[in-house]
């Protein structure tokens, strides 16, 4: 099995002196992990952020960016101005974004092409709501979302891209898919990858579970073969908890 991806999404929370302690506090229960940290942040955290992890394993991302280099966009953020500003990841396509924002799998999709030109490596993030999978459309749903958000990736690009399969009904709610129904969902999601690209790429390709992942199912989740990582909301304020996702996996 490969080493995990553990990123944290902040959302919408931490001013920058929460930010400076909540740092302080992950870098020392951290650091002997083999596995990528990865700190999600509000833009204005993000310089904060980057000086206060220097020299630490723990990356910084963003959590959106805009599909142009500049111009007339208010309110936006481009891809170069987050390099620039020494960030390394950015989520695309959150489900919150998705429901709240307008973000279509061609949005996700534009997104994720300018990141990556920018050589920021994206979390994409999929994911079926209750409804859907409830009538039996998760599949369709998540074949979907990868083929229409992915349709002209290449394939080498793909080792610079994280999926995170996010079910809608798990994320902030507190209630966890199931170690198996996560395995389930990210085992087709990556058949979907592998039908697009090749198995080889497939199997190689990061997907990380996000939805209510925390310190108590952390490890069992993370023990699922196809399960490479968690993207995390709430736990990943607090450091302890944040910090036992990330420890809860050794090789
Ligand atoms: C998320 O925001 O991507 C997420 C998974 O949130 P939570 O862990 O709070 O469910």
């Amino acid at each position: 099995m490969k080493n995990k991806i553990i990123a944290g999404n902040w959302k919408m929370n931490k001013l920058q002196s929460q930010a400076k302690q909540l740092i302080e506090e992950l870098k020392p229960l951290v650091k002997d992990t083999e596995n990528t940290v990865i700190i999600c942040v509000p833009y204005t955290d993000l310089a904060t952020a980057v000086e206060l992890t220097a020299g630490s394993n723990i990356y910084v991302g963003a959590q959106n960016c805009h599909w142009k280099e500049s111009g007339a966009y208010t309110g936006e953020i481009a891809p170069s101005m987050l390099k620039e500003a020494g960030v390394e990841y950015v989520i695309i396509g959150h489900s919150e974004r998705r429901t709240y924002f307008g973000e279509t799998d061609a949005t996700v999709l534009a997104r994720t092409t300018a990141a990556l030109e920018a050589g920021l490596k994206p979390i994409v993030c999929i994911g079926e709501t209750l409804e859907e999978r409830n009538s039996g459309k998760m599949e369709e749903v998540l074949e979907r979302q990868i083929r229409k958000g992915f349709e002209t990736i290449q394939k080498q690009q793909l080792a610079d891209i994280v999926v995170a399969y996010e079910p809608v009904w798990a994320i902030g709610t507190g209630v966890t898919a199931t170690d198996q129904q996560a395995q389930d969902a990210i085992a087709f999601c990556r058949s979907v990858f592998a039908e697009m690209y090749d198995k080889q790429t497939a199997d190689q390709l990061y997907i990380q579970y996000g939805g209510s992942m925390n310190d108590s199912n952390a490890e069992s989740l993370l023990g699922m073969p196809d399960i490479d990582g968690g993207l995390i909301g709430g736990a990943s304020l607090v450091a302890q908890k944040f910090a036992a996702v990330v420890n809860a996996y050794k090789k």
